[in-house]
């Protein structure tokens, strides 16, 4: 039976399922008549830990090098720790108590003394030991260890949800493709998902409740529809399916190298977005002519203290320095919304995209602020750089966060540190009122890069996250396109650069429309870079200003789409 959730990436995907659903931890004391039996349990649970452990250290090794893997020889040193294990086994000998409650005794006891201590690095360790501990009180209760980096054979991972640092940390060569019961098309974990090439659903509601681990899983990230074990006539109409777009994909590649310009020559750049510098081989792969933004989030994500300001250079310099020139906007923290960070401790709030985040947490912890500035101006001389601050709502945000970046400045030139003179600065234009005030921002800045995931859903007050109102949440809104509009012609006539970074500039209806607009860049996942360039060189663009017109003057979504649809002869 085919079910249906929301497309999030395109592309087909088979294979077993791997369910991961988080357990509760939670542990009842129980008395025993055998502690024999108890610390048995313990002294395997704490082997498999280790061989884990050693596991995850040789892959981290590989992949992000030999002093992000030490982290892990400390973890397996704490398991080693006589001092630890052997309070726990007294306690299994003396108290008779079950393994699961002695080991959660006395961890606490150690994660206590260690946030007790004055010392900031012993007060860190605190939360290594709850991290293995969870480890070690998992295999005691006979839980499965979910770890996606760690995946080795072929699945598809069915999951409630997916933070978009587990997205990111995938092993992409066996994870075939997700499903999530929550989460919309522009939710983070579905952006990375595109960005990586995995096949992606989201928003299912219940996925994790009807399919059982092992099951068979066919999922079409394009359609959003999926099998729980398919029988041979869907799964083989899927699988010509995935033959076909592999085919269009070969079509492609007759575009690789050529001007992303309409017939009349109407030049545009076609950028790409990414996540991790990693990112960077698959942009140049689908021949991005810049980086239109890249999202310095993830090199925050995924670690328990702050990058310091030297790890942060080491990521933005690699990103420079290997594009060789080419254009790359690098935008400052925009932490909050789906991407939280534990240790900056941030009160949950009523509601966090709404809330305190992005410029405005930078803003107010000027010491973060500065440290991520300092590594990007110190990183800019590998590259070519411009620096974009996101969630802008206001021109004093704009001029203080310049003045912020002029200290920085100025505290590099005072230490004799270079760092490039023609950086140029941009803002994200998300929130309504910027869009509105493009024009007066102008004095302050080089270029906007609209970014429609947020735009929407401010401008149509739909949570880009609520699958629920997925509906709503409408590119075709022709109050959204006015307001699209309005912000490219105010940059325009500025002589600002307009760019465009959100899900709408890869989108094959308005593409069109935005060219018409006279958007200058369009940046995003790169996988879409070459399927762009086909439209747009099949474009005029006085066709396309037409277009504007009669889109502009549309009354409903439904209108605009058959303008739009028409447009192309659909
Ligand atoms: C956007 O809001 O369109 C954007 C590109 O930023 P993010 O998706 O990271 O919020
Ligand atoms: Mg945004």
């Amino acid at each position: 039976m085919e079910r249906l959730g929301l497309g999030a990436s395109e592309g087909i995907a088979y294979g077993k399922a791997y369910l991961f659903v988080g357990h509760d931890l939670e542990v009842v004391e129980r008395k025993v008549a055998q502690p024999e039996a108890e610390l048995k349990k313990l002294g395997q649970a704490l082997e498999t830990s280790i061989l884990e452990l050693e596991k995850i250290r040789t892959i981290t090794l590989e992949s992000l090098g030999e002093e992000k893997a030490q982290i892990f020889d400390s973890h397996i040193m704490l398991l080693q720790d006589p001092e630890w294990i052997g309070q726990v086994q007294t306690q299994i000998n003396e108290q008779k108590i079950c393994a699961e409650s002695a080991f959660v005794n006395v961890s606490q006891q150690f994660v206590a003394m260690f946030e007790s201590m004055e010392d900031d690095y012993m007060k860190e360790r605190a939360a290594d030991i709850r991290d293995v501990s969870d480890r070690v009180l998992s295999h005691i209760l006979g839980f499965k260890i979910h770890d996606l980096s760690l995946i080795d054979e072929e699945v598809v991972i069915v999951a409630r949800d997916l933070t978009p640092s587990q997205t990111a940390t995938m092993n992409k060569k066996k994870v075939l493709g997700f499903i999530t019961d929550i989460g919309g098309k522009t939710s983070h974990s579905a952006i990375m998902a595109r960005t990586l090439g995995i096949p992606a659903i989201v928003g299912t509601e219940h996925a994790t409740q009807s399919i059982n681990e092992g099951d068979k899983i066919l999922i079409d990230g394009e359609t959003g529809q999926y099998w729980i074990n398919p029988d041979s006539k869907t799964l083989e109409k899927a699988l010509l399916k995935q033959k076909e777009l592999d085919q269009k994909r070969k079509e492609l590649e007759v575009f690789r190298g050529l001007s992303s310009e309409t017939i009349d020559h109407y030049k545009v750049e076609l950028a790409g977005n990414i996540g991790t510098p990693n990112d960077v081989d698959s942009l140049i792969e689908n021949d991005a002519e810049a980086v239109g933004l890249y999202r310095t989030e993830f090199v925050f994500m995924d670690r328990k203290t702050m990058p310091t300001e030297d790890e942060q250079f080491e990521a933005y310099s690699k990103v420079l320095s290997s594009l060789n020139g080419k254009f790359c906007i690098i935008r400052t923290l925009d932490i909050g919304g789906d991407k939280k960070l534990p240790y900056l401790h941030v009160p949950e709030e009523e509601n966090p995209f709404l809330g305190y985040r992005a410029i405005r947490i930078c803003l107010d912890d000027v010491e973060l602020f500065k440290t991520q500035l300092r590594a990007l101006l110190r990183a800019s001389v590998h590259g070519h750089l411009g620096i974009m601050f996101p969630m802008i709502s206001s021109y004093e945000e704009i001029a203080q966060a310049k003045v912020i970046l002029k200290e920085c400045q100025e505290e590099l030139t005072h230490k004799s540190i270079s760092f490039a003179k023609d950086i140029k600065i941009g803002i994200m234009i998300e929130i309504p009122s910027a869009a509105m005030m493009v024009d007066t921002y102008a004095e302050l800045i080089d270029f906007i890069s609209i970014g429609t995931n947020d735009l929407t859903q401010y401008t149509c007050a739909v949570d880009r996250m609520n699958g629920k109102i997925e509906k709503l949440y409408n590119p075709y809104n022709p109050g959204l396109l006015r307001l699209i509009h309005l912000a490219i012609t105010k940059a325009n006539e500025a002589g600002l650069k307009s760019a465009m970074c959100g899900s709408m500039s890869h989108m094959p209806l308005i593409v069109p429309f935005l060219v018409g607009c006279g958007l200058q860049e369009f940046s995003m996942s790169p996988s879409h870079i070459l399927g762009s360039r086909k439209l747009i060189r099949s474009l005029n663009f006085k066709d396309c200003q037409n277009l504007v017109s009669k889109v502009l003057s549309c009354r409903t979504s439904e209108e605009v789409q058959s303008q739009l649809k028409s447009f192309q002869g659909l």
